[in-house]
């Protein structure tokens, strides 16, 4: 088994991405593709047709990692949403982990609400005490109106029973919002909401990505018709501010550092919370450079 363990190492299929905190982790995949795979700005996963690997993949890439990457702590588990994964198999999965690789503090994987729904409390519980316990999920924004309009599947308030039941499981929760996805039109209104959900919900973490244009996707195409305007650089500040304003958290990381942002704040709310707004406000008066839109990526 060693020795073909060795010639046949990591079977990563497609395109393979995970979260910025993930990039020292033992990536698994898992699943391919996302099991939703319709939001309109989101073109990751459109080369793949969901599927979740068979066992014997899995196990063959956990024995590698086994063998060749004892040094990493973490892993991650990829692809969109390995939560949808039966409850049998997922605890199979995070036994072979375990089994396999005994060195590993914690196990994190994307998340969507399809994907949490499915789940009853006690299963998330039973996942945490597996050492899965950390939850990346895509909260995007917190008004109705644009959720549907971006086909994410849920409304507002299930994404927050959501959120809030990943946490009520003891996991850690990252949250991940999208600075534009309301265009021009409803900057503000997005900005507000957002924050308002992300106040009751808590999270552990708040990652403000800024929305990309990628040629094919349906957000991409309503750009083309002129039926979609992305705020300017001064618009998405503004609604960052305005966001930020809005939000309160008992203790979390509210950050925009990701490379797609045109300013990067990172703070722990609630005490840092005025120390990022004073920061925009320079950044608005100018006394604050940008990030030069070349260096910026989604
Ligand atoms: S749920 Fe996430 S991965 Fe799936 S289509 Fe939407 S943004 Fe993309």
């Amino acid at each position: 088994m060693e020795s073909r363990i060795e010639s046949q190492g990591m079977h990563y299929e497609g395109n393979c991405i995970r979260p910025p905190p993930e990039a020292d982790s033992i990536l698994l995949q898992v699943t391919l593709g996302c099991s939703h795979n319709k939001c309109t700005f989101c073109g990751t996963y459109k080369d793949k047709r969901f599927r979740i690997k068979k066992n014997d993949t899995l196990l063959s890439d956990i024995l590698f990692a086994s063998k060749y990457m004892k040094r990493q702590d973490q892993v991650f588990l990829m692809d969109g949403d390995a939560l949808i994964i039966p409850q049998e198999r997922l605890i199979w999965i995070l036994e072979r982990i375990t089994e396999h690789l005994p060195w590993i503090k914690r196990i994190g994987t994307y998340a969507n609400t399809k994907s949490i729904r499915m789940k009853s409390p006690r299963e998330l519980i039973e996942l945490k005490e597996k050492r899965l316990g950390m939850v990346y999920f895509g909260v995007e924004t917190g008004d109705d109106e644009i959720r549907k309009k971006i086909d994410k599947g849920s409304s507002a308030q299930e994404c927050l029973e959501m959120g809030r039941k990943i946490k009520d499981a003891g996991m850690e929760l990252t949250t991940t919002v999208l600075l534009g996805i309301g265009g021009k039109e409803k900057s503000l209104t997005h900005a507000r909401l957002t924050g308002e959900l992300l106040s009751v919900m808590d999270p552990n973490y708040v990652s403000a990505l800024t929305v990309i244009l990628i040629p094919g996707t349906p957000l991409w195409e309503e750009h083309e018709r002129g039926d979609f305007e992305m705020p300017d650089e001064r618009g998405l500040l503004i609604e960052m501010r305005e966001m930020i304003a809005y939000t309160n958290l008992s203790c979390g990381l509210f950050s925009s550092n990701h490379a797609s942002n045109y300013l990067p704040v990172r703070a722990w709310f609630p005490k840092g919370k005025q120390e990022v707004l004073n920061l925009i406000d320079a950044a608005l008066r100018g006394e604050i450079g940008l990030r030069p839109e070349w260096m910026r990526a989604f």
